[in-house]
């Protein structure tokens, strides 16, 4: 399945100055194959960081995220989801110790 993490940036930034005032951030996992680029989690975001890119949503400013899952949400589709950093997979492990199946409550009805 195509899936996306986003937001790998923002941990390099929050990581390098300042360690004492380190922020809370976010990173966006990205189910291609789900997502149909509707646009509703565009649309609904108070921040305006999404985008569609190639008919699938793009989290182009993920460092401004403020984890309010008003994307995941909307999204009709489970095609996106919202994460702290802290859960990052580390860099160079294997995202498929990741779980990135639907969840549970995309197969009811
Ligand atoms: S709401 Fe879901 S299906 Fe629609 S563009 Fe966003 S992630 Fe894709
Ligand atoms: S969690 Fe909130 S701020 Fe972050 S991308 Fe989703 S809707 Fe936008």
């Amino acid at each position: 399945m195509a899936l996306c993490l986003y937001g790998q940036g923002a941990a390099n930034k929050y990581s390098g100055e300042g360690m004492a005032e380190q922020k809370k951030g976010y990173f966006h996992i990205i189910r291609e194959k789900y997502c149909k680029g509707c646009g509703i989690c565009v649309a609904f975001c108070p921040k305006q960081l999404l985008v569609l890119r190639n008919g699938k949503v793009f989290p182009e400013r993920p460092e401004i995220c403020i984890g309010c899952h008003m994307c995941e949400y909307r999204c009709p589709d489970f095609a996106i989801e919202v994460k702290p950093l802290e859960s990052e997979p580390s860099r160079g492990s294997d995202v498929s110790t990741y779980d990135l199946s639907l969840p549970p409550e995309a197969h009811n009805g």
